[in-house]
């Protein structure tokens, strides 16, 4: 069985697919975490976001794996730790750049293909209704309004130590929105077979319980 999440930044797509995971013994995988790493490495090596050769040969040539510990999810590049690391706003702000080369997707899209081969999974992200997993089971579209979105991930962000301006980052958020939807291969969307759920003043628990109706359904 497979379940695919997509949709914006902050929709709380992460959130709802752990939960949905453990209640239904799936493996998670969080495949902007993928993305994140390599932004990461980028960053460090003083990689230009625009330099497509050097960013497809680093990602060619690292490691990223994950562990799931009673759904608790770390994700490990070139076997280190960087679960935390790749939550900082800087590399917020290179991701979706190194994510338009299609190069740097089909590696990982290939990878992720792969890590859905195993097991029962949910999956979240951008493209995987629709280049991941296109014979899912179900694929959801989460989505808020762009305030919500914000206000969610400056509160992330505060408790991971990061006082974030709200108006800046909502520019930044729609500004990464953006550039996933205008992209020319994965780009956010929502599918002909997507079930679109609007989180917007909604609890955790009711998201929850709407996606956990559809699938008992
Ligand atoms: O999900 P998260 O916000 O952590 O993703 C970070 C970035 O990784 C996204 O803004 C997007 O550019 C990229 N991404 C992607 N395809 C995915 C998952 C994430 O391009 N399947």
């Amino acid at each position: 069985m497979q379940i695919a999440i997509d949709g914006p930044a902050g929709a709380g797509k992460s959130t709802i697919a752990k939960l949905l995971a453990k209640k239904l013994g799936f493996i998670y995988i969080d495949t902007g975490a993928m993305y994140r790493a390599l932004a990461l490495k980028a960053l460090a090596n003083g990689i230009d976001c625009d330099d497509t050769e050097a960013i497809v040969a680093m990602a060619k040539s690292s490691k990223i794996h994950f562990t799931n510990h009673k759904a608790i999810f770390h994700i490990y590049l070139d076997n280190e730790d960087v679960t935390d690391k790749i939550r900082t706003p800087e590399v917020s702000r290179y991701v979706s750049k190194l994510a338009s080369h299609p190069l740097v997707r089909e590696i990982m899209v290939e990878e992720q293909k792969e890590l859905a081969k195993a097991t029962a999974v949910v999956m979240d992200g951008r493209d995987i209704g629709e280049c991941v997993l296109p014979n899912a089971d179900y694929k959801f579209f989460i989505t808020a309004s762009l305030a919500e979105r914000t206000s969610r991930r400056i509160l992330e962000l505060s408790k991971l130590g990061h006082n974030i301006d709200y108006e800046e980052l909502k520019d930044e958020i729609a500004k990464r929105d953006k550039n996933d939807e205008n992209r020319e291969v994965g780009a956010l969307k929502i599918l002909d077979d997507s079930i679109v759920i609007d989180t917007t003043g909604k609890s955790i628990e009711e998201v929850l319980a709407e996606v956990s109706g559809i699938i008992r359904e």
